[in-house]
């Protein structure tokens, strides 16, 4: 169907169904199905691979999954949080699984392969979901600002803290920009796709993955702030994490102590490399196990 066509079978389907688009679910439906086939592509779905396809709508993409599935044997379900997307759903694809519910508190760790227009509204949960998770591959369109502060790198003005968790377990290939006309109704903002996987290795080694993480929060939390400031401010989310996870007793005087001693201490967090605060989080460990 050429983009006309989708835009009248839209607007035919909505108003039969009594719908009107919300912007708090992210709805903004695919007109082009260029794109939608483009992305079931980059998928490369084999034979018995477990789908998952978030947030549906009027079935965009399935229809082209589902014609991938002529030729391949895999298996597909359908997450969508709207009911009468649901119903409309279940209706036009008799043929697929379809769960009424939202993808936040749904499991995931079943599943092979994802894919979506993603609505705004959850990229950055999803994401750092997506982050602890194992899997094979995800196709993702989202708004292009999330897109590009997820690609950005140490001195790129996007630098930020969702990037450098995400680029420590992911692979993250960017496949296109796409203008707001591609898409009813049309979003304020251009979309851009990507393609996530995680890594066999990440690229540097450190000792606690989630206390780098904590630490990364940490020296992003305040911008302008200097990092020895901002650990300084933050001292009893590192006095928690410790205690909990490594079970030590610590106190603000260690912490003080310890700060003291590291290096980087009167730059901010977006000066130092990812690597660097790699090693700036090794280090806080080594001082106060
Ligand atoms: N993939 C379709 C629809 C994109 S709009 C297309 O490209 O045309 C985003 C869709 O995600 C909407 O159908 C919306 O109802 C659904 N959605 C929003 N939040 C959701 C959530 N938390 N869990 C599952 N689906 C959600």
């Amino acid at each position: 169907m050429s983009k006309r066509e989708n835009l009248l079978y839209l607007k035919e389907q909505m108003k039969a169904l009594g719908f009107r688009p919300k912007k708090s679910l992210g709805q903004t439906f695919l007109l082009k199905m260029d794109i939608a086939r483009k992305m079931v592509n980059l998928l490369e779905i084999e034979k018995g691979e477990r789908v998952l396809e978030i947030g549906p709508g009027f079935g965009a993409l399935t229809t082209f999954l589902l014609e991938k599935r002529k030729e391949i044997d895999f298996s597909l379900t359908l997450i969508e949080k709207d009911r009468k997307l649901h119903a409309f759903l279940k209706k036009h694809f008799p043929e697929v699984e379809i769960v009424c519910g939202d993808v936040l508190t749904f499991e995931l760790s079943g599943f092979d392969k994802f894919i979506s227009t993603l609505p705004y509204s959850i990229t950055t949960p999803l994401s750092l979901k997506m982050f602890e998770l194992k899997f094979k591959k995800a196709v993702f369109m989202y708004q292009k600002e999330f897109a590009e502060r997820l690609t950005a790198r140490h001195k790129d003005k996007n630098y930020s803290r969702i990037g450098l968790k995400g680029q420590f377990k992911l692979n993250i290939e960017k496949k296109g920009t796409y203008s707001p006309l591609n898409f009813y109704p049309r979003p304020e903002v251009h979309s851009t796709l990507l393609v996530l996987s995680p890594r066999a290795q990440p690229p540097f080694q450190v000792e606690d993955q989630q206390f780098f993480f904590l630490i990364v929060d940490i020296l992003f939390a305040y911008r302008r702030k200097t990092i020895q400031n901002c650990l300084k401010k933050e001292w009893e989310k590192i006095v928690n994490y410790l205690n909990t996870n490594c079970k030590t007793s610590k106190t603000k005087s260690h912490i003080e102590e310890t700060i003291s001693k590291l290096p980087y201490l009167k730059k901010r967090g977006e000066h130092l490399k990812p690597e660097e605060i790699g090693k700036l989080s090794d280090k806080i460990l080594d001082f106060l196990h």
